[in-house]
């Protein structure tokens, strides 16, 4: 068992392995030191800061609960307030934010019942340094021990596109962090005529939602590849009409991109819907990802990642019928196409897209980036990241989707892996594939737990 434990990152990752940690009581108690960054709501993190009720959440009430062990948690969080809620509903992510909150002063006072000690830091981790027996952190001027500690970060800070460029980011008018622009929002005045989005998952549709009710009289254009919406939910709750242990089966039998999308088609095509067949994978998502040779992960990646992210994070219907409303109020446009190139003419930008051969510009006043996750360990600013990659204590993906690490989060280096170093959530897409959405989560808190407490 590690009695002194740092958890490093300020969402919803660290607060889950805090919540799992305090409610243990191990031989000995546990000192933890929680570097939660400078965050007025240690916990939220990106997704849960949001104060917009137009932000929902994703996945259904009954299936975000923080832990694995209380199926039901966020459900009775919020039938306490409310009994009409049910699980099949789709609620503002605010409202996740404030079960996280409730659930962080709860395991506090757990585990002061229980002799733990908690150390919750203000601070951005900047470095640290993986010893034989423990690590040291170094934040600013001072520096700290523990026993081991665990990489909470989330995705990291996003790159702007090859193609964007110097002027256009130093004009202020291409905007990669979306998150920022939305809580800026309401203080741009006058707000831009023409806005370009470039992505179009659902990063984007948040971006749109709120950005248009805001600023009703702009227009937006939103690029993508293919220039389709993500999908969504239907709006009620479907099981598959069998467990899908045959397909799993013949999935891990052929550990082959191509057979694996024949073999989804056709399991798609006995179902009345396509979800629910979908959705049967994900309990396994990780075991196939594990299968799969380096190579078809590398075909996976180009040719049907796209199809599988847009299948698989969906949007509520009620999200889907807000985004239709702008586009038929003429608010809203889709276009496909490959962005080329984005920069300042004058005092706009122009993005230069190419679809099918056919190359055509497009003005914009803002641009903003809506591209998804990134995991890409290999040319990050993450500061702390590109200590530890720079000093070979952590591996980057051979993907560039994360780190190298073993399935319980234990993270290598170039000779091994390490005993004492670990990492929860988006960083582990390299070995788990799905790894950033709390059912993923509160999964590889539950199992890291038992990893420190040596249960
Ligand atoms: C907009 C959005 C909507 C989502 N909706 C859903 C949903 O509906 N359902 C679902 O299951 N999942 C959803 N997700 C997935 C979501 O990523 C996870 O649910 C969860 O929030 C991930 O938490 P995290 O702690 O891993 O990352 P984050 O929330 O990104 O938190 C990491 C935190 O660590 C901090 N940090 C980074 N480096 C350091 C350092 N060196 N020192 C200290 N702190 C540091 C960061 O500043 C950040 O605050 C959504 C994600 C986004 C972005």
């Amino acid at each position: 068992m590690f009695r002194r434990v740092a958890i490093i990152g300020g969402g919803a990752a660290a607060a889950t392995l805090l919540g799992e940690l305090l409610e243990r009581q191990p031989p000995q108690p546990l000192h933890l030191d929680w570097y939660a960054g400078a965050t007025a709501a240690p916990g939220r993190g990106v997704a849960y800061g949001t104060r917009s009720d137009r932000h929902l959440l994703n996945v259904r009430a009954a299936s975000m609960s923080m832990f694995a062990g209380k199926p039901r948690g966020f459900l009775d969080f919020l039938q306490r307030d409310d009994p009409a809620i049910a699980g099949t509903d789709f609620l503002p992510r605010r409202r996740y934010g404030d079960y996280l909150e409730a659930e962080i002063v709860r395991a506090l006072e757990q585990g002061k019942a229980h002799g733990h000690d908690v150390n919750i830091i203000p601070f951005t981790v900047d470095a640290l340094v993986p010893e034989s027996d423990g690590v040291t952190l170094i934040h600013g001027e001072e520096s700290h021990r523990a026993d081991a500690a665990v990489l909470a970060l989330g995705a990291l800070p996003p790159q702007p596109l090859g193609g964007v460029n110097a002027a256009s980011l130093e004009s202020g008018r291409y905007v990669m962090d979306p998150w920022q622009l939305l809580a800026d929002a309401a203080n741009i005045h006058p707000p831009p005529r023409k806005v370009a989005l470039i992505g179009l998952g659902l990063t984007a549709v948040d971006v749109l939602l709120e950005l248009a009710a805001q600023w009703p009289q702009t227009e937006f254009t939103a690029i993508s590849r293919h220039g389709l919406l993500p999908t969504a939910h239907l709006s009620r709750a479907t099981a598959p009409t069998d467990d899908g242990a045959e397909l799993i089966a013949s999935m891990r039998d052929a550990p082959e991109i191509h057979r694996w999308l024949h073999l989804l088609r056709e399991a798609c095509a006995q179902e009345t819907d396509w979800r629910p067949v979908i959705d049967s994978l994900r309990p396994h998502t990780s075991g196939l990802w594990h299968v799969l040779p380096l190579e078809q992960r590398a075909r996976f990646l180009r040719h049907a990642r796209w199809a599988w992210e847009r299948m698989r994070h969906r949007m509520p219907p009620q999200v889907l019928d807000s985004i239709t409303g702008l586009e038929q109020a003429g608010q809203l446009q889709r276009q496909r196409g490959r962005v080329q190139s984005v920069e300042l003419v004058d005092d706009a930008l122009q993005l230069t897209l190419n679809h099918a051969g056919e190359t055509r510009t497009l003005q914009a006043d803002l641009v903003i980036q809506t591209v998804g996750l990134d995991t890409d360990v290999r040319r990050t600013r993450h500061r702390l990241v590109r200590q530890l990659v720079t000093n070979a204590h952590i591996a980057a993906d051979p993907l560039g989707l994360g780190v190298q690490a073993d399935a319980t989060g234990r993270l290598h280096h170039n000779g091994g892996s390490w005993q004492h170093l670990f990492a929860i959530g988006s960083l582990l897409r390299g070995t788990l594939w799905e790894s950033t959405a709390m059912p993923e989560i509160r999964q590889q808190a539950r199992n890291l737990a038992d990893q420190l407490l040596g249960d």
